[in-house]
């Protein structure tokens, strides 16, 4: 799964650079479906008071002096810090810096906006969603895959719960027979896709359940996707195949390879930098399995069913949420092309959703 979902971005080039708070960032090369934005997270429920991108706020040079010092700290030093403050004391070295830095940079946030800086409502919820597919053993290059289930997971951002759960198998048109890698790639089987509703039926009923929560509408919400194929592939193909337009409320996600190789600052060796200011994110390190692992996490249930999957992906949010990353939309599909979507724009909810019309 992972390898295949990594094959996209084998050719993404990131260049890193110092933000204004001792951080590094990541930026995005050009890619031939992406423009250049630099995506980077910052701690929940707060923003700067500054209008995007400027730092010229004193607190921002306080937070880039504690990040300085969290930089210079050993192991040790950061477990006993992050438990004296009663943080999860888990994951690698990287982790437990960042889950520090994000608990200084969040106060220090907090008790500038508490003195009279704006704040900014972030979502209330982000639902996973992870499509399953149909698929050849080596996937030929014009291999139209077809979705075969939807899957979604619904993460509250208050309580940080699951809160709840959708799966529908989906009825595959052009290609009905699933191939035997297929199934035993994914379990499943030939009498569930039988059985299911062609792709618009499902997606009505999708349509329905995210408006039954009020989603769009009382509460604000972002989708998330591990990897940018689920919505710029296996979705744009889909309501090709099932003549409908792309709907308008999976038009911007957050992908959280993305946000959590920017987090979480996914560094090669220092002898694989080209220069000090250029390397190469090693896309391995944000597979989900390597995700879950660095995090201490296990996967839990059966890899490639979607639901499984979509309930894996919404436990690394969960961790990153609590590690105080604010994960936030960072791409967007435009006239059938992927794009980012850069961290300065403003925390915004996914519209209400509604049926796709057809294109006929
Ligand atoms: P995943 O979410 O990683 O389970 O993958 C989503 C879809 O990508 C699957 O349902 C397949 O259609 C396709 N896929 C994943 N891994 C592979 C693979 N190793 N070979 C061919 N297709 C794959
Ligand atoms: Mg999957």
């Amino acid at each position: 799964m992972d390898e295949h979902k990594e094959n996209l971005h084998a050719k993404d080039v990131n260049v890193k650079k110092m933000s204004q708070t001792g951080e590094e960032e990541e930026e995005e090369k050009e890619k031939p479906c992406a423009r250049i934005c630099p995506v980077g997270e910052s701690a929940p429920q707060v923003s700067s008071s500054q209008p995007s991108g400027d730092f010229s706020h004193p607190v921002y040079k306080e937070i880039a002096l504690a990040n300085g010092h969290i930089n210079r700290m050993s192991k040790d030093e950061l477990r006993i810090k992050l438990s004296e403050l009663k943080l999860d004391t888990r994951g690698v070295k990287d982790v437990m810096k960042k889950r520090l830095k994000s608990h200084y940079k969040k106060q220090k946030l907090l008790q500038t906006a508490a003195e009279g800086g704006p704040t900014d409502t972030y979502y209330d919820h982000i639902c996973v969603v992870d499509f399953e597919a149909t698929c050849e053993e080596d996937n030929p290059s014009d291999f139209l895959h077809e979705i075969i289930e939807f899957p979604m997971v619904l993460i509250n951002t208050h309580t940080l719960e699951i809160v709840d759960t959708f799966q529908e198998y989906v009825k595959p048109e052009l290609n009905p027979q699933l191939s035997d890698f297929c199934v035993k790639l994914t379990g499943i089987t030939q009498k569930m896709v039988d059985e299911a509703d062609p792709f618009p039926e499902v997606l009505q009923r999708v349509v329905a359940w995210l408006q039954e929560r009020e989603l769009g509408t009382k509460y604000k919400y972002a989708i998330l996707t591990d990897g940018a194929w689920d919505m710029s592939k296996f979705l744009n193909i889909q309501c090709r195949i099932s003549r409908i337009r792309y709907p308008q409320f999976a038009k911007k996600w957050i992908n959280i390879r993305k946000s959590y190789g920017n987090f979480y600052k996914v560094l090669p060796p220092a002898s694989q930098l080209k220069s000090s200011f250029e390397f190469r994110v090693p896309r391995t390190q944000t597979k989900l399995s390597t995700m879950l692992e660095k995090l201490g996490l296990k996967y839990e249930g059966r890899p490639h069913s979607g639901l499984d999957d979509s309930r894996n992906i919404a436990r690394i949010a969960l961790r990153m949420l609590q590690d105080g990353c604010q994960l936030r939309v960072n791409e967007r599909m435009h006239a059938g092309q992927l794009l980012s979507v850069p961290s300065s724009a403003p925390v915004e909810g996914a519209p209400a959703p509604h049926s796709p019309r057809s294109r006929d």
